[in-house]
Order: structure tokens, then sequence, then C-alpha cells
């Protein structure tokens, strides 16, 4: 089975702590890497948790709120100190464009690689933002104080593989290969018929990951993120500070837990902490737990397998 996993570089919120770094996550999925979100200090976080920068060609940015992009100049400053000059593809809200120009423009940077911004606003909800053979991702919508889209890494179906005692035994051409992997049944020489269950084996089912960035609860968010396998969902406050959230556009633990419940996710992460939870932040996870079992407490630095 390919490699899928989501490491945590930050499950911070804004207010900057000692204990937690602002969001930003690292999806590996087979040989590619994918960034979500880039607080400050996100470039630091991928050093220490060894993630090799220069096999990051694609970012993804959630919305303007500082404390999910403040580390991307940071990020793409290095990469040029670096001598990258593959194209960097960040899919963000159109404005960043603007932001990330000022900056190299007024400290004379000229980079030594291309800078593909690809905005957000220009995708219908669900559309596909980046796709190879394997896997997809794709954007759905969230609701805050300024724009805000959720990203979902969904693999695709896999054609079955076919058993190698038969390849080996009769020696299938190409073209019968690809047939038999669409479905079709192999005639051997003789004329006995091989029926195609008898000669494959089913892919793995295709996994899940949506990440479901700054938002307050929102209806539609199961209906985007249904049966992932692993949902990250943010959950700023606890029960006894649901108002806050109301006013803020935050979720509450207990908030994100409905998301999962009513997805169907298998599992689901909490982060996007408030700064003022420390040692008392289990309570996010025992709130979370009534509703939806399958709850957890994200941590910088761990990596969980989708
Ligand atoms: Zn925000």
């Amino acid at each position: 089975m390919q490699k899928f996993q989501m490491t945590v570089l930050g499950c911070g919120s804004a207010v900057p702590t000692s204990w937690h770094s602002p969001s930003g996550q690292l999806v590996q999925h087979h040989n590619r890497q994918f960034l979500i979100d880039c607080g400050e200090g996100t470039q630091m976080q991928m050093i220490r948790y060894k993630v090799k920068q220069t096999n990051l060609n694609h970012i993804f940015i959630s919305h303007l709120h500082g404390d999910h992009y403040f580390g991307l100049i940071g990020l793409m400053n290095t990469l040029h100190l670096m001598h990258r000059e593959k194209p960097l593809h960040v899919f963000a809200p159109k404005d960043l464009y603007e932001i990330i120009h000022t900056q190299l423009r007024l400290s004379e940077t000229t980079l030594h690689y291309p800078f593909e911004l690809h905005p957000l606003e220009d995708y219908k909800k669900g559309a596909t933002l980046y796709e190879n053979e394997y896997m997809k991702v794709t954007l759905f919508p969230l609701k805050h104080s300024i724009a805000v889209w959720g990203f979902l890494f969904r693999e695709k179906t896999m054609p079955p593989n076919i058993d190698k005692a038969f390849v080996k035994r009769y020696r299938p051409t190409i073209k019968q290969i690809h047939e038999i992997k669409s479905g079709a049944d192999f005639t051997i020489p003789g004329g006995k018929l091989i029926k195609n269950e008898q000669i494959t084996i089913p892919a793995p089912l295709p996994r899940s990951f949506a990440y479901c960035s700054d938002t307050a609860w929102l209806e539609s968010t199961a209906h985007f993120v249904k049966g992932v396998n692993l949902l990250y969902h943010e959950s700023t406050f606890d029960n006894s500070r649901e108002e806050l959230a109301n006013i803020t556009l935050h979720s509450t633990a207990a908030q994100a837990a409905r998301v999962g419940l009513k997805s169907g996710a298998k599992k689901l992460l909490l982060g996007h902490y408030s700064a003022r939870f420390k040692k008392d932040i289990e309570i996010l996870q025992q709130e979370a737990r009534e509703i939806f079992p399958e709850s957890y407490l994200s941590n910088e630095g761990e990596t969980y397998d989708i």
C-alpha cells in the first residue's frame, strides 16, 4: 500500500504560545509532499521534523488570516536561497499574490523559480485543484470572517492487481493485461475461459483526508468530507466558550465532533487550539468524545497514517 500520511507542524491558533506553533500540516502521498497552511515558523518546524523542503511543489493556503500564511514568505525565500528552479504552485486566496509580490519587490528579491499562484476564487466548490494518477485534491467552502476553504485529499479507485502466478504461467500480452485490469476474462490456449475474479486481486479501498481550517460549525461540511478516513477540524474552544466560537466564527471541539459524526469519518483530529489552553487541553478531547468517540488531540511532530 502506498504511503499516505499527515504530519502536524502546528496546531495552535493566532495568539503565539511557547507550547504550540500556528497552523501547518504536511501531507505525504506516495513520493509527493503537500503543505497545507504555513503559519509563522512553519519552515523551522519542517527542519525540526526533517521534512525535505526541496520535495515540496504544492502548497494550499486556506485563508489569509496571518496564523495560516505568515510563514510562507520565509519558506519561499529559503527555497530561493537554495537556488530552486522548479515552479512552486500555491493554491490560495487571490490577494496572496499582491502580498508576496510586495514583499519580494521591496526587498529587491527576484526569485530563481516561478511562483505560480492559483487563486481559490477561480474554482467552484468541489472542483479539483491538483491531480495525479493516484489521487486528487479538491476544495470545499467553510465559514469564517474572511473567505476560507477546506481541502480534501482523496485517492483514486485503482484497477485490480493481477495474480502473479497467473502472469508467470500464461504470460498475457500488455494488451491483455490492460483488458484484465478493466474487467475482462482470459481465455487460455485450448479455449478454456478463466473468470476475471479468479486472476485479479482488488486494489485497496481509496483513502482520504480532509482539512477543515478556521470555520464556524457548518452543516454542509459533513457532506463534502463524507466517509473520510481522517478528518482534521479546527476546535478552537471548549463548550463553555461556545458563544465566543459563534461570534468569532470558530468551532468548539463538540461542534467539530458533530461534523465527524455526521460525515461518517473514521477518525477526527482536533486542533487550532486557543492560547487559553495549556495543560487543560484534554477538556477538548473529552467534550468531542462525548459526541464522536474517535476524536483525538493533534500534536506538533506527530504523523498520522491515513
Ligand atoms: Zn482565521
